[in-house]
Parts: C-alpha cells; structure tokens; sequence
C-alpha cells in the first residue's frame, strides 16, 4: 500500500473515532423494563427432568472450590445440588407441571420472547402451549441426532423453525470448522435462518460428567474464521461467546462484521464482577455493544432467567441503550423481526 493511501485511512479512522466518541450515551444505571428477547433458553419435558429438586447457588465456578481427584466428581457435584449451602438457592421445580407454571410465568413477568431450543416434539409443545413466548430452533449435535441435511431441511421448513441451534457438537469434541458440518452450514445459508452454536464453557468437570468427549479448547472462536469465509451468507451466533477466548473473539467480531454473539449464562457461571471487567466490559468497550445479545441458558431452573436478567441490569457502566440493545435490539436485528 502507498504512504499517501495509509494516511488516508487513518485520516478516516480518526475522524470515525471522534464521532463515535461524541455520541457515547451517559449511563444512568436505569432498570430495563422493556422487552426481552432470550437467545438461549433449554425446553424440557416430563422424562428430562431429574427426579429429585435439585438447589443451585450460583455461580457455577464457586461451587466446589477445590476436588481431590480420589473422590468420584460427580457424586461431589450432585451433593452440592442436594444440599445448597446459600441462602435463596434457586431450586428446580417439584413437578414438571410446576416447571410449565413457573417458566410461563417468568417468560410473562419479564416480557421474555425466548429462543427455545430441545427437540422438535418439546419445541412444538410449548410453542402451542405459550405462541406468544416461543420462538422455535432446533437442536444439533452431528454424532447424536442422525438427520441428514435434507432431512434438516424438510424438518425446518415443515416445523417453522426460526434458529438452527443449540448445536453443541462441542460437546463431542468436535469443532465448528469440522467438514461434517458444511453440508449443514449449507441448508442455514440457503434457507437464510441464523445458526446458533455453542463455544464456551459447560459445567464445571464436563468432561467426568457424561460427555468424555468434550474439549475446552474447542470454545475458540478463531475455529469459526474458515465457516464464515466458506459461508458469508450465513448469521451466526457464538452462544456463551466463546468464553473465555475473548481476545479471539474480539479479534473474530472486528473481522467479520456478521457475527453476533449470546452471553448464555456466563453471567452467572462466574462471579458477576468477572464477567463485567473481564468480559462484558470488554465486549463493550471494544465498540461491540450492537452484537450482545441477551441469554439466560435457563435449564431446570426457571428464575435462572431472572437472576440472568438482573445481572446485566446491575451493570452499572451499561447506559438504558445499551441494555435495551443487549436485551432486544440486537437480537430483533439478528433475527430480522418484524417489526
Ligand atoms: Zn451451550
């Protein structure tokens, strides 16, 4: 590049950055009470549920502190969930009838329009049960779900699925970049509806917790950059942002403008202080506040989705607009809703 083109371009950077400097809004520390659009929340149904109530005490990082490896991890976890030691644990409902109630009436307290992702029978039950609150996207993972492409395809148009997500083949130790999934990537791009797929963090001791497969350092989102060359056509979401990469994934939000991401409950799988200064501020601070989008990863837990919300909203550094940005302008954009 010639000199005299180089300073043209930071002529131009410079002038960019003045504006941009002018219009950053003050923050106010003002409650959101708009509505909300939660990009990841998890449908179960009667067999899905466990057994037993289980009390969870966020975050998820704190909750065994340190583990002798004599001791078997999973008997370690589930006592920490039979026994919550913190007041106010937020405890899964006793019934699957309680879990309905109680998730319907989280989604109408908090004007939550979730993206809800499970199987294609759940989907369907609780979009017909709350049309309103359920926008549907189904779930993926190449090694357990055998539909093919033209199967997804017939599956998609059929069902009037929104979002191809959650697709979790993080899960099976398999990267986003994988061959195996272009065909599918295909289907998304042609059919123009957005992909969700999850990079980041599971539970606490995932590997010894029923997925031996699994791979931390799949959560890079840098593995994505070879997909959105091959597929620029498609809309992607990073859900749990690929935490903790986060310096890949500023890298990958600058490059590839397309790109949004979830924040999928990495506000409360960490201690709050964490996500904000490390994290979300980052995020924010970088110039990305029009590509957070909201999402609470409600499991079995249903006011998970108002602790999640109170979180962002305790922010004190986020202005209204950004919050209302994080919370629904931006996933309203991703999605392309009507408005
Ligand atoms: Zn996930």
């Amino acid at each position: 590049m010639k000199p005299f083109k180089i300073i043209g371009v930071l002529l131009i950077l410079t002038s960019c950055n003045l504006k941009k400097s002018e219009n950053i809004p003050s923050v106010d520390n003002q409650v959101y009470t708009g509505p909300i659009i939660d990009m990841h929340i998890h449908v179960d149904n009667e067999n899905s549920l466990p057994p037993v109530v289980l009390g969870l005490c966020p975050p998820f990082s704190t909750l065994i502190e340190s583990f002798d490896p004599q001791e078997k991890f999973e008997d370690v976890w589930n006592e920490k969930f039979g026994n919550p030691d913190c007041e106010n644990a937020l405890m899964s409902p006793k019934s699957y009838d309680g879990y309905l109630t109680e998730l319907e009436s989280q989604l109408k307290k908090h004007n939550v329009v979730a993206i809800a992702s499970g199987s294609l029978t759940d989907i369907t039950n609780w979009k017909s049960r709350l049309p309103e609150h359920i926008i549907p996207s189904i779930e993926f993972r190449i090694t357990r779900d055998s539909i093919s492409p033209d199967q997804m395809k017939t599956l998609i148009i059929e069902n009037d699925i929104k979002v191809i997500g959650e697709i979790s083949n993080q899960y099976a130790g398999i990267a986003p970049n994988d061959p195996r999934m272009f065909p599918y990537y295909k289907v998304a791009e042609e059919l123009d509806i957005p992909v969700a797929i999850h990079l980041g963090s599971g539970i606490p001791g995932t590997p010894y917790m029923g997925y031996p497969d699994y791979k931390a350092k799949l959560s890079n989102p840098l593995l994505l950059e070879e997909v959105l060359k091959k597929f620029p056509k498609m809309r992607v979401s990073i859900m749990h942002y690929g935490e903790p990469f986060i310096d890949e994934l500023i890298t990958m939000l600058y490059h590839y403008p397309q790109l949004y991401v979830d924040i999928g409950g990495i506000q409360w799988a960490y201690p709050k202080e964490y996500f904000y200064e490390y994290h979300l501020k980052k995020m924010v601070l970088a110039g990305f506040d029009k590509r957070i989008m909201y999402g609470s990863d409600m499991i079995i837990w249903p006011k998970l989705i108002e602790h999640s919300i109170d979180i962002i909203n305790e922010a004190s550094f986020l202005s209204y607009e950004q919050k209302a940005d994080i919370f629904y302008n931006n996933a309203a954009r991703f999605l392309r809703l009507k408005k």
